[in-house]
Protein backbone atom coordinates (compact mmCIF):
# COMPACT_ATOMS: atom_id res chain seq x y z
CA UNK A 1 0.00 0.00 0.00
CA UNK A 2 1.29 3.54 -0.91
CA UNK A 3 2.02 5.84 1.59
CA UNK A 4 0.09 9.01 1.66
CA UNK A 5 1.65 11.91 0.63
CA UNK A 6 2.42 14.58 4.15
CA UNK A 7 1.29 17.87 3.72
CA UNK A 8 2.77 20.55 5.41
CA UNK A 9 -0.80 21.09 7.52
CA UNK A 10 -0.49 16.81 8.29
CA UNK A 11 3.38 17.43 9.72
CA UNK A 12 2.63 20.06 11.64
CA UNK A 13 -0.84 19.44 13.12
CA UNK A 14 0.32 16.04 13.81
CA UNK A 15 3.85 16.37 14.55
CA UNK A 16 3.83 15.72 18.57
CA UNK A 17 1.75 12.88 17.92
CA UNK A 18 4.19 10.98 15.26
CA UNK A 19 7.26 10.26 15.82
CA UNK A 20 8.33 10.16 12.43
CA UNK A 21 8.20 13.41 11.68
CA UNK A 22 10.79 15.83 12.42
CA UNK A 23 10.23 18.78 14.36
CA UNK A 24 11.75 21.22 11.32
CA UNK A 25 8.55 23.47 10.88
CA UNK A 26 8.81 25.47 13.65
CA UNK A 27 12.28 26.34 14.17
CA UNK A 28 12.48 27.00 9.86
CA UNK A 29 12.96 30.76 9.20
CA UNK A 30 11.26 31.64 6.03
CA UNK A 31 13.26 32.57 2.72
CA UNK A 32 13.15 36.21 2.37
CA UNK A 33 14.36 35.85 -1.26
CA UNK A 34 13.09 33.94 -4.05
CA UNK A 35 15.31 30.41 -4.74
CA UNK A 36 18.23 30.54 -7.46
CA UNK A 37 17.24 30.59 -11.05
CA UNK A 38 18.63 27.64 -12.55
CA UNK A 39 19.10 27.61 -16.19
CA UNK A 40 21.38 24.42 -17.63
CA UNK A 41 22.42 25.51 -21.31
CA UNK A 42 21.66 28.69 -23.36
CA UNK A 43 18.98 27.14 -25.22
CA UNK A 44 16.96 26.54 -21.74
CA UNK A 45 17.65 30.38 -22.03
CA UNK A 46 16.15 31.14 -25.03
CA UNK A 47 13.58 29.00 -24.85
CA UNK A 48 12.19 30.81 -21.45
CA UNK A 49 9.80 33.86 -22.26
CA UNK A 50 9.24 36.07 -21.02
CA UNK A 51 12.34 37.71 -21.42
CA UNK A 52 14.11 39.32 -18.94
CA UNK A 53 15.04 42.73 -19.92
CA UNK A 54 17.77 44.92 -17.22
CA UNK A 55 17.30 48.27 -17.16
CA UNK A 56 20.26 50.81 -15.81
CA UNK A 57 19.90 54.00 -15.39
CA UNK A 58 23.54 55.45 -15.55
CA UNK A 59 23.86 56.91 -12.65
CA UNK A 60 24.60 57.10 -8.55
CA UNK A 61 22.43 60.10 -7.50
CA UNK A 62 23.30 60.00 -4.68
CA UNK A 63 26.92 60.82 -5.03
CA UNK A 64 26.12 63.12 -8.29
CA UNK A 65 23.63 63.32 -10.79
CA UNK A 66 24.43 62.81 -14.46
CA UNK A 67 20.89 62.21 -15.72
CA UNK A 68 18.67 65.04 -16.59
CA UNK A 69 15.21 63.40 -15.76
CA UNK A 70 13.65 61.94 -12.70
CA UNK A 71 14.41 57.85 -13.13
CA UNK A 72 11.69 57.08 -10.28
CA UNK A 73 8.86 58.54 -12.74
CA UNK A 74 10.64 57.22 -15.71
CA UNK A 75 10.80 53.94 -14.26
CA UNK A 76 7.07 54.31 -13.04
CA UNK A 77 5.74 54.14 -16.35
CA UNK A 78 8.29 51.98 -17.89
CA UNK A 79 7.49 49.08 -15.59
CA UNK A 80 3.64 49.49 -16.49
CA UNK A 81 3.98 47.47 -19.38
CA UNK A 82 4.75 44.35 -17.34
CA UNK A 83 1.36 44.11 -17.14
CA UNK A 84 -0.19 44.06 -20.55
CA UNK A 85 1.81 41.58 -22.35
CA UNK A 86 4.00 38.30 -21.78
CA UNK A 87 7.03 38.68 -23.98
CA UNK A 88 9.36 40.65 -22.06
CA UNK A 89 9.77 41.19 -17.90
CA UNK A 90 11.39 44.92 -17.60
CA UNK A 91 13.50 45.00 -14.62
CA UNK A 92 15.50 48.04 -13.08
CA UNK A 93 18.50 47.02 -11.76
CA UNK A 94 19.29 49.14 -8.87
CA UNK A 95 22.73 50.19 -8.26
CA UNK A 96 22.42 53.01 -6.05
CA UNK A 97 24.22 52.19 -3.09
CA UNK A 98 26.02 48.90 -4.22
CA UNK A 99 29.73 49.32 -4.43
CA UNK A 100 29.47 45.51 -5.90
CA UNK A 101 28.49 46.23 -9.05
CA UNK A 102 28.10 49.11 -11.72
CA UNK A 103 30.97 51.46 -10.73
CA UNK A 104 29.89 55.30 -10.97
CA UNK A 105 28.98 55.32 -14.84
CA UNK A 106 31.31 58.11 -16.98
CA UNK A 107 30.01 61.46 -17.80
CA UNK A 108 30.60 61.38 -21.23
CA UNK A 109 31.00 58.73 -24.12
CA UNK A 110 34.88 59.92 -24.79
CA UNK A 111 36.32 57.38 -26.85
CA UNK A 112 33.52 54.38 -26.75
CA UNK A 113 34.36 55.01 -22.73
CA UNK A 114 30.30 54.58 -21.64
CA UNK A 115 29.72 51.59 -23.83
CA UNK A 116 33.08 49.88 -22.40
CA UNK A 117 31.66 50.67 -19.02
CA UNK A 118 28.66 49.33 -19.47
CA UNK A 119 29.91 45.88 -21.08
CA UNK A 120 32.19 45.86 -18.10
CA UNK A 121 29.88 46.11 -15.94
CA UNK A 122 27.03 44.02 -17.06
CA UNK A 123 29.83 41.19 -18.20
CA UNK A 124 31.23 41.29 -14.61
CA UNK A 125 27.71 41.39 -13.02
CA UNK A 126 26.73 38.21 -15.31
CA UNK A 127 29.46 36.12 -14.09
CA UNK A 128 28.92 37.21 -10.42
CA UNK A 129 26.72 34.58 -8.34
CA UNK A 130 23.92 37.56 -8.26
CA UNK A 131 24.21 37.76 -11.91
CA UNK A 132 23.26 34.28 -12.31
CA UNK A 133 20.51 34.00 -10.20
CA UNK A 134 18.92 37.50 -12.01
CA UNK A 135 19.43 35.45 -15.15
CA UNK A 136 19.02 38.81 -17.44
CA UNK A 137 18.36 37.81 -21.01
CA UNK A 138 18.90 41.68 -22.69
CA UNK A 139 20.64 44.95 -20.92
CA UNK A 140 19.39 48.39 -21.30
CA UNK A 141 21.95 51.49 -19.99
CA UNK A 142 19.78 55.01 -20.24
CA UNK A 143 21.82 57.74 -19.80
CA UNK A 144 21.76 61.63 -20.38
CA UNK A 145 25.36 61.95 -22.11
CA UNK A 146 25.51 62.30 -25.48
CA UNK A 147 26.10 59.13 -27.57
CA UNK A 148 28.13 60.60 -30.84
CA UNK A 149 26.25 61.91 -34.01
CA UNK A 150 23.52 62.75 -32.38
CA UNK A 151 21.97 59.16 -31.96
CA UNK A 152 19.14 58.98 -29.81
CA UNK A 153 20.08 55.21 -29.32
CA UNK A 154 22.80 52.73 -29.92
CA UNK A 155 23.28 49.04 -29.89
CA UNK A 156 26.36 47.38 -29.21
CA UNK A 157 27.72 43.59 -29.98
CA UNK A 158 29.43 42.60 -27.21
CA UNK A 159 32.57 41.36 -28.90
CA UNK A 160 34.76 41.48 -25.77
CA UNK A 161 32.36 40.05 -23.69
CA UNK A 162 31.78 36.09 -23.16
CA UNK A 163 28.43 36.15 -24.59
CA UNK A 164 27.70 37.53 -28.14
CA UNK A 165 24.58 38.86 -27.05
CA UNK A 166 23.83 42.65 -28.38
CA UNK A 167 22.75 45.47 -25.46
CA UNK A 168 21.37 48.78 -26.33
CA UNK A 169 22.56 52.24 -25.07
CA UNK A 170 20.06 55.00 -25.09
CA UNK A 171 20.22 58.97 -24.37
CA UNK A 172 18.13 61.59 -23.23
CA UNK A 173 20.34 64.03 -24.51
CA UNK A 174 19.27 64.61 -27.90
CA UNK A 175 15.80 64.55 -26.87
CA UNK A 176 14.91 68.00 -26.40
CA UNK A 177 12.36 69.87 -24.90
CA UNK A 178 10.85 71.08 -28.12
CA UNK A 179 10.20 67.73 -28.63
CA UNK A 180 7.44 67.77 -26.49
CA UNK A 181 4.79 66.55 -26.14
CA UNK A 182 5.48 63.35 -26.19
CA UNK A 183 7.28 63.32 -22.82
CA UNK A 184 10.69 62.09 -22.08
CA UNK A 185 9.00 59.02 -20.61
CA UNK A 186 7.03 57.99 -23.56
CA UNK A 187 9.91 58.70 -25.44
CA UNK A 188 11.96 56.21 -23.54
CA UNK A 189 9.38 53.59 -22.99
CA UNK A 190 8.69 53.76 -26.35
CA UNK A 191 12.35 53.59 -27.23
CA UNK A 192 12.69 50.47 -24.79
CA UNK A 193 10.07 48.37 -26.37
CA UNK A 194 11.77 48.73 -29.83
CA UNK A 195 15.32 47.78 -28.65
CA UNK A 196 13.61 44.53 -26.80
CA UNK A 197 11.86 43.71 -30.18
CA UNK A 198 15.15 43.91 -32.02
CA UNK A 199 17.20 41.54 -28.93
CA UNK A 200 14.80 38.45 -29.32
CA UNK A 201 14.97 39.39 -33.21
CA UNK A 202 18.70 38.64 -33.22
CA UNK A 203 18.32 35.36 -31.01
CA UNK A 204 15.78 34.08 -33.15
CA UNK A 205 17.32 34.88 -37.04
CA UNK A 206 14.65 38.01 -37.17
CA UNK A 207 15.30 40.98 -39.26
CA UNK A 208 14.03 43.70 -37.43
CA UNK A 209 16.63 46.26 -37.58
CA UNK A 210 16.72 50.11 -38.35
CA UNK A 211 15.73 50.95 -41.73
CA UNK A 212 17.82 53.13 -44.05
CA UNK A 213 18.87 56.38 -42.67
CA UNK A 214 17.01 58.91 -45.05
CA UNK A 215 13.59 57.70 -44.97
CA UNK A 216 10.73 58.13 -42.09
CA UNK A 217 7.52 56.23 -42.21
CA UNK A 218 6.18 56.80 -38.48
CA UNK A 219 7.54 53.15 -37.83
CA UNK A 220 9.26 52.37 -34.22
CA UNK A 221 11.92 51.19 -36.45
CA UNK A 222 12.63 54.87 -38.38
CA UNK A 223 16.25 56.01 -37.89
CA UNK A 224 15.13 59.76 -37.65
CA UNK A 225 17.79 61.23 -38.40
CA UNK A 226 15.23 64.71 -38.34
CA UNK A 227 15.18 64.85 -34.33
CA UNK A 228 11.84 66.16 -35.28
CA UNK A 229 10.59 62.91 -36.78
CA UNK A 230 10.92 61.30 -33.94
CA UNK A 231 8.14 62.92 -32.19
CA UNK A 232 5.89 60.77 -35.05
CA UNK A 233 6.77 57.66 -33.71
CA UNK A 234 6.49 58.04 -29.48
CA UNK A 235 3.07 59.97 -30.52
CA UNK A 236 1.68 57.34 -32.28
CA UNK A 237 3.94 54.50 -32.42
CA UNK A 238 3.41 52.03 -35.60
CA UNK A 239 4.74 49.27 -37.16
CA UNK A 240 4.98 49.31 -41.17
CA UNK A 241 4.16 46.51 -43.47
CA UNK A 242 7.89 45.38 -43.91
CA UNK A 243 8.32 45.50 -39.94
CA UNK A 244 4.91 43.42 -39.91
CA UNK A 245 5.79 40.87 -42.16
CA UNK A 246 9.29 40.76 -40.66
CA UNK A 247 7.69 40.01 -36.94
CA UNK A 248 5.38 37.65 -38.81
CA UNK A 249 8.57 35.73 -39.94
CA UNK A 250 10.11 36.24 -36.55
CA UNK A 251 6.72 34.83 -34.59
CA UNK A 252 7.29 31.19 -36.69
CA UNK A 253 10.91 31.07 -36.04
CA UNK A 254 10.10 31.44 -32.59
CA UNK A 255 7.46 28.64 -32.87
CA UNK A 256 9.50 26.49 -34.41
CA UNK A 257 12.67 26.78 -32.26
CA UNK A 258 10.90 27.10 -29.15
CA UNK A 259 7.51 25.15 -29.17
CA UNK A 260 5.90 28.32 -27.24
CA UNK A 261 2.59 29.49 -28.38
CA UNK A 262 3.68 33.38 -28.55
CA UNK A 263 1.33 35.65 -30.29
CA UNK A 264 4.33 37.84 -30.68
CA UNK A 265 2.46 40.34 -33.50
CA UNK A 266 -0.97 40.84 -30.96
CA UNK A 267 1.84 41.45 -27.94
CA UNK A 268 3.65 43.89 -29.83
CA UNK A 269 0.56 45.63 -31.43
CA UNK A 270 -1.12 45.70 -27.46
CA UNK A 271 2.25 47.33 -26.72
CA UNK A 272 2.21 49.92 -29.41
CA UNK A 273 -0.81 50.58 -29.10
CA UNK A 274 -0.67 53.10 -25.96
CA UNK A 275 -4.10 52.47 -24.46
CA UNK A 276 -2.13 50.78 -21.80
CA UNK A 277 -0.49 54.14 -20.64
CA UNK A 278 -4.46 55.62 -20.35
CA UNK A 279 -4.19 59.85 -19.81
CA UNK A 280 -4.16 61.96 -17.21
CA UNK A 281 -8.11 62.42 -16.61
CA UNK A 282 -8.47 58.54 -16.37
CA UNK A 283 -8.24 57.47 -12.41
CA UNK A 284 -5.27 54.51 -11.93
CA UNK A 285 -4.00 54.71 -15.66
CA UNK A 286 0.22 54.51 -15.42
CA UNK A 287 0.07 58.13 -17.29
CA UNK A 288 -2.64 59.44 -14.00
CA UNK A 289 -0.38 58.01 -11.30
CA UNK A 290 2.47 59.80 -13.61
CA UNK A 291 1.13 62.70 -12.44
CA UNK A 292 -1.01 61.96 -8.80
CA UNK A 293 2.87 60.18 -7.60
CA UNK A 294 5.32 61.99 -9.54
CA UNK A 295 3.58 64.93 -10.29
CA UNK A 296 4.11 65.00 -14.05
CA UNK A 297 1.51 65.66 -16.15
CA UNK A 298 2.88 64.51 -20.06
CA UNK A 299 0.15 67.08 -21.74
CA UNK A 300 2.12 69.59 -20.01
CA UNK A 301 5.38 68.78 -18.71
CA UNK A 302 8.42 67.31 -20.93
CA UNK A 303 9.54 65.23 -18.35
CA UNK A 304 12.65 66.50 -17.75
CA UNK A 305 13.51 67.89 -14.29
CA UNK A 306 11.00 70.92 -13.71
CA UNK A 307 12.92 74.33 -14.15
CA UNK A 308 12.04 76.77 -11.26
CA UNK A 309 9.24 78.80 -13.43
CA UNK A 310 8.18 75.27 -14.89
CA UNK A 311 7.64 74.37 -10.54
CA UNK A 312 5.84 77.64 -9.77
CA UNK A 313 3.92 77.48 -13.24
CA UNK A 314 2.52 73.74 -12.17
CA UNK A 315 1.94 74.83 -8.91
CA UNK A 316 -0.14 77.66 -9.75
CA UNK A 317 -1.99 75.69 -12.53
CA UNK A 318 -2.82 72.96 -9.90
CA UNK A 319 -3.99 75.15 -7.32
CA UNK A 320 -6.04 77.67 -9.59
CA UNK A 321 -9.41 76.14 -8.92
CA UNK A 322 -8.62 76.36 -5.11
CA UNK A 323 -7.91 79.99 -5.83
CA UNK A 324 -10.91 80.78 -8.05
CA UNK A 325 -12.99 79.34 -5.25
CA UNK A 326 -11.65 81.42 -2.91
CA UNK A 327 -11.28 84.18 -4.88
CA UNK A 328 -14.93 84.49 -5.36
CA UNK A 329 -15.55 83.89 -1.54
CA UNK A 330 -13.24 86.89 -0.57
CA UNK A 331 -14.40 88.88 -3.33
CA UNK A 332 -18.31 88.34 -1.58
CA UNK A 333 -16.69 88.43 1.59
CA UNK A 334 -15.56 92.07 0.13
CA UNK A 335 -18.47 93.16 -1.38
CA UNK A 336 -20.56 92.30 1.55
CA UNK A 337 -18.07 94.31 4.37
CA UNK A 338 -17.94 96.83 2.17
CA UNK A 339 -21.97 97.20 1.98
CA UNK A 340 -22.27 96.80 5.99
CA UNK A 341 -19.85 100.07 5.82
CA UNK A 342 -21.74 101.75 3.57
CA UNK A 343 -25.15 100.80 5.74
CA UNK A 344 -23.18 101.68 8.78
CA UNK A 345 -22.01 104.74 7.84
CA UNK A 346 -25.54 105.70 6.40
CA UNK A 347 -27.08 104.90 9.58
CA UNK A 348 -24.45 106.63 11.58
CA UNK A 349 -25.57 109.85 13.12
ZN1 LIG B 1 9.21 49.45 -40.29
Amino acid sequence: MLEPLVSLWDRIVHKTSKNTVKDDISNKIPNEFEEDEKISSEEERLRRFPKKVGIVFAEKEHLEKILNFDQRACAHLLLQTNSVQKIFEFQIITHEYSDVYFSVPPKDDENGRFFQWFDDEINKFEKSSDGVTYGIDYWIAITSVPLGYYRFVRSQKRDNGESDRVFWVMTTDVWEQKHTPPSLFEYITITAIMCSINFISNDFGGSLFFHKRLKTKGCIFDFTVMKEHRRIMVSNPYVCTVCKERISRLEKSIVLKTGSRLDLSSEIETLLSRKWMGNVATVDSPIYNLKRNYGYDVDRNSGFYKKPWEKFRDSVIERSAEWTIGGIIATALSVFGAYLILVFHLRAP
